[in-house]
């Protein structure tokens, strides 16, 4: 009585987790689940009530077959995936669940328009030799390193593409919304806006859809980058704590206003180790 219907069926479990992907949950050189402790830590979560994110800024179907899948087979009862999202590409593409049941979502505001994608795709094809289109990215053109190559011989390769693309984007007067991003095994044609910020956002939209509202946000990330999404849900007035499973040297700032820690132990290794020292 008195209370507004929102507050009375918002539920406020003691945590929510982040997990960037790739070198936290996935081992960094093997890119799979090898610690059988993840898939433990993590369910026990989601069966206490807790909502688990995966943030990633791979395609949804990596995520699927690598995590996902392996992580369902080990939960009877499917409606505990109710508590989990998985954010690929940045935040452009989720999937959620309802009563045990997936949902996929694309951000189509967000998506390439078909043309530039279509011609991104074609540039790409003359680099064939040491870099092949990713063909399940759904809202970006990503164009990665073939096996087999150093990263030396793949980026004398990559930075001709990179430029070739950037004529694309200006000749489809594109630029202000799109942008060609090079990284050290991939070059991106992708919208500006998507980031780990843009995603933890969607993490944030998420849960309050699904009426929880957690007293203590922890993100984990294996790159400097991966704090954005500490950023974010610091920015929007959440209790966080940044867990940093990398090399130390590279997790330059401190972020501001909020936790950070560094584990002893990194990786998938480190995220294990957090995991087991925090009992919920
Ligand atoms: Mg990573």
């Amino acid at each position: 009585m008195g209370k507004p219907q929102r507050e009375e069926t918002m539920k406020s479990p003691n945590h929510a987790w982040l997990f960037d992907v790739d070198g936290v949950i996935t081992h960094p050189e093997k890119k799979q689940v090898v610690r059988k402790g993840i898939f433990t830590e993590i369910i026990k979560r989601l069966k206490l009530g807790e909502p688990v994110a995966l943030v990633t800024g791979r395609a949804l179907s990596w995520v699927m077959e690598r995590v996902v899948n392996p992580l369902s087979s080990e939960i009877d009862d499917k409606t505990v995936l109710d508590r989990l999202f998985v954010s690929g590409e940045f935040g452009a593409s989720r999937i959620q669940w309802k009563n045990g049941k997936p949902f996929h979502g694309i951000d189509s505001s967000i998506s390439l328009p078909k043309k530039l994608a279509e011609e991104a795709r074609k540039a790409a094809e003359a680099y064939k030799d040491t870099q092949h289109i990713d063909p399940d990215k759904e809202t970006m053109v990503s164009i990665e390193m073939n096996d087999g190559l150093t990263v030396d011989e793949f980026r004398r390769n990559q930075l001709p593409l990179a430029k070739r693309l950037n004529e694309i984007l200006a000749s489809q007067n594109a630029e202000r919304k799109f942008e060609v991003h090079v990284d050290r095994i991939a070059t991106n044609v992708r919208h500006k806006a998507i980031n780990k910020h843009y995603a933890a956002q969607q993490v944030i939209r998420w849960l309050s859809k699904i009426g929880l509202s957690p007293k203590q946000f922890f993100a984990f990330g294996d790159s400097a980058g991966d704090r954005e999404m500490a950023d974010e849900l610091h920015r929007e007035g959440k209790a966080v704590t940044f867990v940093f499973v990398g090399h130390k040297e590279e997790l330059g700032s401190k972020g501001k206003g909020y936790k950070t820690v560094i584990t002893e132990e990194q990786c998938d290794d480190g995220t294990v180790e957090f995991l087991k020292s925090k009992e919920s």
